[in-house]
């Protein structure tokens, strides 16, 4: 993977973000103050302008320049704990990426998210996603899987890690102010962490 499919996976997250603005909203809504949809959406625009205007020359100046953007344009918990995975994946990034080189990138930002959030695997935030999802990519490279089933087990990962939100009571963030009333919905932060990693499958997973 080089900086344009990398680049590409970005678009493909802003994409689908944008196709999923009001279903993120609608589940901030249930258990926070509505805004995931927005804010997400805010800062992936603003993310796929600036890669526009100036185009990265590398993985780590990608990352750097959609963590930033996001740090900067995003309000919110979000904000802060994306930009802070993207900064970290940043700086773990190599000039080419191959899939082992992928999860080890993924893993600095899933570490800076936990450093950042102090949230742990349970406390239903988007590391109920990102961590599962690591582990199932790990565990892909590990047993030779090709790019594409391991992209596709991280995504389905994701996907479980989100669903497995539904029942829990939030411990982190502004969800945990509801205490008891904030089982029963999914994370709007798994919910987009999920489409982060179905954006991975689905932009960088053409390749053995
Ligand atoms: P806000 O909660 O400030 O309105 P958003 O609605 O954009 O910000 O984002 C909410 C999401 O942020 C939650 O669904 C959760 O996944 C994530 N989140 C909140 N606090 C934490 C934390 N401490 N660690 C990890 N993720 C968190
Ligand atoms: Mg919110």
């Amino acid at each position: 993977m080089d900086t344009d499919d990398l680049g590409a996976w970005i678009r493909e997250f802003a994409r689908l973000v944008a196709q999923n603005k009001e279903k993120l909203t609608d589940l901030d809504s249930a258990i926070g103050d509505g805004d995931h949809g927005a804010n997400m959406d805010r800062g992936m625009t603003a993310v796929v302008a600036a890669l526009d205007a100036e185009p990265p020359d590398s993985p780590s100046a990608l990352f750097k320049k959609v963590g930033m953007t996001l740090i900067s344009k995003v309000g919110g918990a979000s904000g802060p704990l994306y930009g802070t995975a993207f900064l970290r994946m940043a700086a773990s990034a190599d000039t080419t990426v191959d899939t082992a080189g992928f999860a080890k990138v993924l893993r600095a930002g899933l570490d800076g998210v936990v450093a950042r959030g102090k949230a742990e695997l349970g406390d239903k935030t988007m590391v109920d996603a990102l961590a599962p999802a690591v582990d199932a990519l790990d565990a892909a490279v590990a047993a030779g899987a090709s790019q594409k089933e391991a992209l596709r087990a991280a995504a389905d990962a994701a996907g479980q890690g989100r669903e497995a939100t539904i029942p829990l009571v939030a411990r982190k963030g502004r969800a945990s102010y509801l205490g008891e009333r904030s089982a029963g919905h999914a994370d709007p932060g798994a919910t987009s962490t999920t489409l982060l990693l179905i954006a991975a499958a689905t932009a960088l997973g053409d390749e053995d």
